[in-house]
């Protein structure tokens, strides 16, 4: 709700983003051209008014002016006649509003006659001419210029005018007698400037908005087929939503322009798959949203690291995808990539780094299907992965997990969110009176199509990825659950746990550990972790605070496998471990093999030297038992015991056992025989 509120918003921001760019883009030049119109308007209606002005003032001398006068030069005075005449004239001309003022200048420019509106009569002291630019003109020039009425010398200025001198001419031949200057009202003329620069703002303006609408709509029409084609485009080739990178389904189409487009050694390309290394821990410690930044981060840095036609694609998950073409040496490019990605980088403010794994393949032309490739560059980064070597190329030794593998795997983690997944439980009984105390729990996958799979068709793929930590996760929980269920019908067992290097290096495991034994209301001491020698030599120092705190928590920590690995006793001897299990290899058919029963003792010495409890697994015959007993080991396991069997099973197989104890013992007794030979103290 919040998420469509938001997106709504977004959309309206993005409309009204455009509508302003375009609205800013239109007005620039909409308001220039307007600047332009409005001051040609005005120089024409100043222009178009001083020629009428000049017409105005013409008319006047020719027909007003020029009659009163006698034709003698002004600079010679003026009778008494002509100036009550030329007062009526100006009088005339002042009173219907139709001049402002009147004077005479003679040919010296001096004036001889001035009358005005503001004084209402012949001025007492003749203002000055009106100034330069009118003087200046030739004498036949008639003048005009606007100007202000100085307002009766009181140095303000009066009301806007346009002063036209006119020459004065008379006699015959014509002669020049003085000039007439004529200040004429501007008022009307600025009206009807007014009036036409209103009517062409009101007109601009309507254009403006009309402009505006159209481009409104437009924005909102073209925004919107843009918004259908994106959303269009995404749903149909699948862009990532996180990085906006092209997803798994468009990657593969761009692995098949590359399939095409390779010929021989001329045109090369390769395809890559990267996968980072212990994402999912940063992920569950740094949380979610941190994951994503950095998500985004190697998105960017892997697009800024390749060229165009090269593509990179997230292909879910950690996993990112790359089609590069033409490079002269793939391991250098992929390196260069690599190191690009795992530089260090500032996630929720903190300074980190991921490591990569990249598999890669080269692409022949036409040869191997997208799909092949895929596969084989996913191959080849398990490889990577498991070697530890950064970058791998393919290499057909490489499938050490079939193709069905793969495909099995990419259904693991659907598998493990719709209860496909189950346990098995395996006992393992006290060797001298063969009384049940403990089972382990073992990983089945029921598959829809393939049926019931062992653990070693999807552990190995699995434990390369992040996948494994959730699968130990599902277990441990699940195994604890059943323990209590157990428990609550009368029979409290321990439970043995299988747990790999990732997950025990894990910074929360411990914490993991407690949490699912707090929820399943089960103490500690009935649950046995189970780790390999080879997984804790991944991290030694890590395994040991792991172990130690394990310990502290009251939770047994058991060698399994013991026996195959090279770790160094002196190592082993520091650990707080409770439990050794020897490896199978040692125990089935010790019977009659010396090699394998000498190894048996020495370990079943060591452990019991050390104060560890002493597991032997792999007993398939009564004999093996027999022999297991005889060395003193604590512990037996195997299928001469019991297989590996359901929840329901075992509680049956429980109860069966503790009724056969109770009846006397005998069945079994016929199965486990009383303990003969040296006698060990009781360890579980
Ligand atoms: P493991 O921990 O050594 O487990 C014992 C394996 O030996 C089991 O195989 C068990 O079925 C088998 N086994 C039991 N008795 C006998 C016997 O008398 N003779 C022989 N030859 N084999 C016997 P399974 O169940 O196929 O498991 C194989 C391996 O898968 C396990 O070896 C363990 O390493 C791993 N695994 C199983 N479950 C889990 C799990 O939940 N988490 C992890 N991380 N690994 C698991
Ligand atoms: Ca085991
Ligand atoms: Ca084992």
């Amino acid at each position: 709700m919040a998420r469509s509120t938001d997106r709504r918003r977004r959309r309206a921001d993005s409309t009204a983003r455009s509508l302003l760019t375009y609205g800013l883009v239109i007005l620039v030049p909409v308001v220039l051209l307007g600047a332009g119109l409005v001051w040609n308007l005005q120089a024409t209606a100043k222009s178009r008014g001083l020629a009428q002005a000049r017409s105005a003032a013409l008319l006047l001398a020719q027909t007003a002016v020029a009659p009163q006068l006698d034709g003698r030069g002004l600079s010679a005075g003026m009778s008494s006649q002509e100036r009550g005449a030329m007062a009526r004239v100006a009088a005339d001309a002042v009173a219907d509003g139709r001049v402002l003022r009147l004077q005479l200048r003679d040919e010296r420019g001096a004036v001889a006659f001035s009358y005005d509106r503001s004084s209402g009569r012949r001025t007492a002291k003749p203002p000055a001419s009106p100034g330069g630019d009118v003087t200046a003109r030739s004498d036949d020039d008639v003048a005009a210029v606007l100007t202000h009425l100085d307002a009766g010398g009181t140095g303000t200025a009066g009301p806007a005018a346009v002063a036209v001198s006119v020459p004065l001419t008379a006699g015959s031949p014509a002669q020049r007698i003085g000039t007439l200057d004529v200040y004429l009202p501007y008022a009307p003329y600025a009206a009807d400037v007014a009036a036409i620069r209103r009517a062409l703002y009101r007109d601009l303006a309507l254009w403006l908005l009309a402009v505006l609408v159209c481009l409104g709509v437009a924005a909102v029409v073209l925004e919107r087929r843009r918004r259908t084609e994106a959303s269009t485009e995404n749903a149909l080739v699948g862009l990532d939503a996180l990085t906006g990178l092209p997803n798994r389904a468009l990657f593969m189409r761009h692995v098949e322009e590359a399939v095409t487009w390779v010929i021989g050694i001329e045109r090369t390309a390769i395809v890559a798959v990267m996968d980072l290394d212990n994402f999912k821990n940063l992920n569950d410690t740094l949380g979610h949203a941190s994951g994503d930044e950095l998500l985004g981060i190697v998105a960017r840095r892997l697009t800024a690291g390749i060229k165009r036609p090269d593509v990179v694609s997230r292909l879910g998950g950690d996993e990112f995808g790359l089609v590069l073409r033409g490079p002269q040496d793939p391991h250098a490019a992929l390196t260069r990539l690599a190191a690009m990605v795992s530089a260090e980088a500032e996630v929720g403010g903190r300074p980190l780094s991921v490591a990569p794994s990249v598999g890669y393949v080269q692409v022949s032309d036409g040869q191997v299907s997208a799909q092949t490739l895929m596969q084989q560059a996913e191959v080849a980064m398990y490889a990577a992965k498991s070697d530890h070597t950064v970058i791998a190329e393919y290499a057909a030794e490489m499938e050490r997990f079939g193709a069905a593998d793969m495909e099995l795997i990419t259904e693991l983690p659907h598998a493990l969110s719709s209860g496909q997944l189950a346990l098995h439980y395996q006992p393992q009984i006290a060797a001298r009176s063969g009384a049940i105390i403990a089972v382990e729990a073992l990983v089945r996958w029921n598959h829809p199509v393939h049926g019931l799979l062992p653990p070693g068709r999807f552990l190995p793929m699995a434990e390369q990825t992040d996948l494994i930590e959730r699968l130990t996760a599902w277990v441990l929980e699940r195994a604890l659950k059943d323990m209590s269920r157990l428990s609550a019908h009368g029979t409290p067992i321990r439970v043995c746990v299988n747990v790999s290097a990732r997950s025990v290096v894990r910074t929360d495991f411990v914490q993991q550990v407690t949490d699912a034994l707090r929820r399943a209301d089960l103490p500690a001491s009935q649950l046995v972790i189970e780790v390999t020698e080879t997984a804790l030599l991944t991290n030694p120092e890590r395994a040991r605070s792991v172990l130690e705190q394990l310990a502290q928590a009251g939770v047994h920590v058991s060698i399994d496998d013991f026996g195959q690995g090279q770790t160094s006793l002196g190592y082993l001897a520091n650990l707080p471990i409770a439990e050794l299990k020897i490896d199978r290899a040692f125990v089935t058919g010790m019977a009659t093999d010396q090699v394998r029963k000498a190894i048996a003792r020495t370990v079943i010495d060591l452990g019991h030297n050390l104060s560890m409890r002493v597991v032997a697994e792999g007993v398939e015959t009564a004999a093996d038992l027999d022999a297991v007993r005889d060395l003193g080991c604590d512990l037996a396991q195997g299928y001469h015991i019991a297989h590996p069997m359901a929840l329901g099973a075992l509680a049956e197989h429980l109860s069966a056992h503790r009724s056969q104890e109770l009846s006397g013992g005998q069945a079994a007794a016929a199965t486990v025989p009383p303990a003969t030979g040296r006698r060990a103290p009781e360890r579980w």
